[in-house]
């Protein structure tokens, strides 16, 4: 019949991984020889088990990166 076709994979595969999870989300480029991009990166390390934290975090350092390296 085909029907197979829309049911090829089974059920208890997880999803795709959301792009949006903060726990798989990439973070933004941190530029290497900037001490305030470091210093982020440090502050990430250190809240890593903390989900909102680390997004917290994540978007500050891409505002960081916006303002300051005018990242695309
Ligand atoms: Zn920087």
């Amino acid at each position: 019949m085909g029907d197979f076709l829309g049911e090829d994979r089974p059920s208890d595969l997880p999803r795709v991984a959301s792009l949006t999870d903060p726990l798989t989300f990439t973070p933004p480029k941190p530029v290497p020889n900037c001490s305030e991009c470091q210093r982020y990166v440090r502050l990430a390390a250190k809240v890593a088990g903390d989900g909102s934290a680390s997004t917290d975090v994540r978007v500050l350092l891409s505002r960081h990166l916006t303002e300051d390296h005018a990242a695309q």
